[in-house]
């Protein structure tokens, strides 16, 4: 599983991993959260009402979920355990507290943690990007600031100020624990 503040780059390194090492696979997120521009269903996300995410949260089907700055977001478990069985890895980009709730039932995931150089470059990182409302922005660096202090509690951390260096140890570290489960 792959975590660090929104605007961190998790969505690039992910793309970029995924083109170096074969075999590995993304696993599709449920959210309540608004489709941004060019967001397709079933491959950025399911988009459901709340209604609907929270009929899954009582049926059990989600492996983890939060809530994340007004919306839910959750990693379903028939999502992983179908791209389980048929590719060498799949990867989870997701917030802090699923992040830990993985830790605690799946605890030989490969955990990696995303930090950027520091705070400035996330709001840079998140104006640049032009998919959130400014007050959006605002709430997600709020969230950010608590999920840097969790960094340590994590395996693996890779610092994502230059993109090239930090895709090459995201790499490393996938390459690495693929030949231990081997
Ligand atoms: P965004 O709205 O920018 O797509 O995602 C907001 C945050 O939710 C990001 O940090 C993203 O990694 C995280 N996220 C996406 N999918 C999931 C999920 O299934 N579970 C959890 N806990 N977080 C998720």
């Amino acid at each position: 599983m792959v975590t660090g503040p929104s605007g961190v780059g998790k969505g690039t390194l992910i793309a970029r991993l995924k083109e170096r090492v074969d075999g590995l696979t993304t696993s599709t997120s449920v959210t309540t959260r608004a489709p941004r521009p060019g967001e397709t269903e079933g491959d950025d996300y399911f988009f459901l009402t709340e209604e609907e995410f929270l009929e899954k949260v009582e049926r059990g089907e989600f492996l983890e979920h939060a809530s994340y700055s007004g919306h839910l977001y959750g990693t379903l478990r028939s999502e992983v355990e179908e791209k389980a069985g048929s590719s060498r890895g799949v990867i989870l980009e997701i917030e802090l507290q699923g992040a830990r709730q993985i830790r605690t039932s799946m605890p030989e995931a490969v955990q990696v943690f995303i930090a950027p150089p520091d705070f400035a470059v996330l709001r840079e990182r998140l104006e640049a990007r032009g998919t959130d409302a400014p007050e959006e922005i605002e709430a997600r660096l709020e969230v950010a600031s608590g999920e840097l202090a969790a960094r340590d509690e994590f395996t693996h951390q890779v610092m994502n100020e230059d993109l090239d260096l930090a895709a090459e140890q995201l790499e490393a570290i996938v390459r690495g624990e693929l030949q231990q489960s081997s």
